[in-house]
């Protein structure tokens, strides 16, 4: 579904990614495994648009979208849950849910995705009439990733979604994940948390330095020399 093929990219005459290559595939759960500052969200950023590359070229379901703008990869099906929530504060969650449905694709099943939505999440419907900037830190990255499906992705991207969690609402991030993978959505997700995210992934990548270092099955990367040691503390 989404093939990336050797691209560069970074920010000003600073290149951060070296020739990444990666791909996923339809119904896929793919982690991006590296340290801080390894370039996890530069490339993250670049697939959805938002940083061009320099080298290399980035497939969606084959079309090339390597020079399209961000707001039309969001069309095509691709959505980036930002690392740090980035929700809107002054709004309220219905609002701020609403705003992920602005895709063409998703604003003719609004209410059916909204019903949908409330499903995975109840808590946010006890919340709907407050704003964004009043819920707990846990609860903001609830309708992150609620605002994140409201757009019907096809490809859904979480950037670090358990960041600065206390782990009790880390855990309720997880389930909230697997309930999403279990749905069949497609997910490529980059965390700090490299253990639950390969339990919950069938393939990972090892980003060091902007470049891959390492590919394999989830299950292969959990019991790698190096993935141990460095990304999981073993
Ligand atoms: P983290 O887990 O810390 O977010 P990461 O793997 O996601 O790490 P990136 O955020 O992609 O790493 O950053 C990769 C490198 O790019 C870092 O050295 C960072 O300082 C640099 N960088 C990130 N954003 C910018 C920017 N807007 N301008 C210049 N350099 C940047």
């Amino acid at each position: 579904m989404l093939n990336i093929e050797g691209i560069d990219a970074g920010y000003g005459a600073t290149t951060i990614l070296n020739g990444v290559s990666l791909e996923v595939n339809q119904s896929e759960v793919v982690t991006i495994v590296g340290a801080n500052g390894a370039g996890k969200t530069t490339t993250l950023r670049t697939i959805a648009g938002l940083l061009k590359p320099t080298t290399g070229r980035i497939l969606f379901e084959g079309e090339d979208i390597t020079k399209m703008s961000a707001h039309d990869i969001v069309e095509l099906g691709i959505t980036l849950i930002p690392e740090g929530r980035q929700l809107f504060p002054d709004m309220t969650v219905r609002e701020n849910l609403l705003m992920g449905a602005y895709r063409r694709g998703a604003r003719d099943h609004q209410a059916e995705t909204m019903d949908h939505v409330m499903e995975l999440f109840p808590r946010i419907r006890e919340r709907l009439d407050q704003h964004a900037s009043s819920l707990s830190g846990g609860e903001q990255q609830m309708v992150a990733i609620a605002r994140g499906m409201m757009a019907r992705p096809k490809l859904l991207m979480f950037d670090e979604p358990s960041l600065g969690l206390a782990p009790i609402i880390v855990a309720q991030v997880f389930e909230v994940i697997g309930k999403i993978v279990a749905s069949g959505a497609t997910v490529l997700i980059v965390e700090q948390n490299v253990f639950n995210t390969l339990k919950a992934a069938d393939r990972g990548y090892v980003l060091e330095n902007g470049s891959i270092v390492l590919s394999d099955t989830a299950e292969a990367l959990l019991k790698d020399d190096h993935v141990r040691q460095a990304y999981l503390g073993i």
